[in-house]
């Protein structure tokens, strides 16, 4: 039974506390059997029974649960650099998207590209998630859009989840745009999506969740709620990418469908505030996205003092957001947020399992939770969401095993 001890600071993040409050240790260990935490505590609570056992040395350091990236677009085909100088030059998303660039132009790419291409380069980027100390990833379909490469998609996950140590929990999203082929007729997409592809998803398990873009020039509420509603018949958890360049109502149909998760929310009307604090649903910032799309940041403040639960994710994927650095995100979030460094680690950790409808297992250093657990060269959450550096992540245990051991480098 290892124990790992002398931690400065350790960040328990237990699923019952607000999310002011991220169970902040000092002078901590914390002992685990096989892939199960077993003991938290003050060091000089440790336990007798404990003493004999493996002693890592924590150095001083901060611990906490391994980051659980609660939305990306972790597979898809080429990049889109060449947009953001025109971004950059004053282009909107929504005209380069007219113009057949945006998510378009990766459905493309995403196309064209062989599984195992998909897999290779979907891999690389799990790799280095890792190394930053995340441990869970939510991980979503949508630049295929038609049945064999929305399954490709999926596929990969699928694989990915076998062999990679991270743990993947990937979601349909064959609704993020309308696929140019049928943009005469978006309701026979539609009922590709609700009569064949959802019935086969979920049958075969590619997915849990379902996932739905409600915006201009995307989904309408309507079509939105068809197609969750079609998702949910067949046992998926419900997703909504809502109010994120206008208000559209997501966030409105996202608690009135009971979805776990409402993302995006950089315009979230008053109405969808309140409708989110009475479902339930937890809220998904994504600062990375604000930045590169220089749009305005989710209003978290509004959303925590209302009661709802704010997850921290990346939004990682080729247009608007191509970084899959959690700890920048949680950075950001802060300091355009307003969220403090407890609220935003408790958003990447505990209230990001909500999101993946796993809070019972993971996001949390309490005893009976995975011990999935990421070691950072900093003495306190505060000095590390404060002075960032491109990665302060020494060491990551994950299922009690070390995956990652920079720690004595
Ligand atoms: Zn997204």
């Amino acid at each position: 039974m290892p124990v790992l001890t002398h931690i400065e600071q350790l960040a328990t993040c237990p699923p019952e506390n607000p999310q002011s409050d991220a169970g902040l240790i000092s002078d901590a260990a914390i002992a685990w059997t096989g892939d199960t935490i077993r003991w938290v505590g003050r060091r000089n609570q440790l336990p007798a029974e404990f003493n004999d056992e493996t002693q890592i040395d924590g150095k001083g350091r901060l611990v906490i649960p391994g980051l659980i990236d609660c939305h990306t677009h972790l597979c898809f085909g080429g990049w889109r650099g060449d947009e953001f100088d025109l971004r950059i030059s004053g282009a909107s998303y929504q005209e380069i998207a007219a113009a057949g660039g945006g998510i378009a132009s990766t459905v493309s790419a995403t196309r064209a590209a062989e599984a195992e291409s998909l897999l290779d380069k979907a891999g690389d980027a799990l790799d280095r998630m890792l190394s930053l100390g995340v441990t869970s990833v939510e991980c979503k379909s949508g630049y295929g859009l038609d049945e064999v490469n929305e399954l490709k998609q999926l596929s990969v996950y699928q694989q990915l989840d076998s062999i990679h140590v991270i743990d993947l929990f990937p979601t349909f999203l064959g609704a993020h745009i309308v696929p140019p082929e049928y943009s005469s007729d978006r309701d026979r997409y539609i009922r590709l999506i609700c009569e064949k592809l959802i019935p086969v998803i979920a049958n075969q398990g590619l997915a849990r969740f379902c996932d739905v873009f409600v915006e201009q020039g995307a989904y309408t509420v309507d079509e939105g709620r068809q197609i969750l509603m079609a998702a949910s018949e067949h046992g998926l958890q419900l997703k909504v990418h809502a109010d994120q360049l206008s208000d559209g109502g997501g966030a409105l149909l996202a608690a009135e469908v009971g979805a776990v998760s409402a993302e995006h929310l950089e315009y979230i009307s008053a109405e969808g505030i309140e409708a989110l604090s009475k479902s339930g649903t937890v809220a998904v910032s994504l600062p990375l996205a604000s930045l590169y799309l220089a749009e305005p940041y989710l209003p978290a403040r509004k959303l925590l003092d209302a009661g709802i639960a704010v997850a921290v994710a990346t939004d990682f994927n080729p247009g608007s957001a191509p970084s899959y650095h959690l700890p920048l995100a949680l950075t950001l979030a802060c300091l355009n947020q307003r969220m403090t460094p407890q609220e935003a680690l408790n958003g990447a950790t505990t209230v990001a399992a909500r999101a993946v409808s796993a809070q019972h297992r993971i996001g949390s250093l309490t005893p009976g939770f995975r011990a999935d657990l990421a070691i950072i060269n900093a003495p306190s959450l505060n000095q590390w969401l404060y002075h960032f550096v491109p990665n302060a992540c020494t060491g990551v245990i994950k299922n009690g095993e070390w995956v990652v051991n920079m720690h004595d480098a």
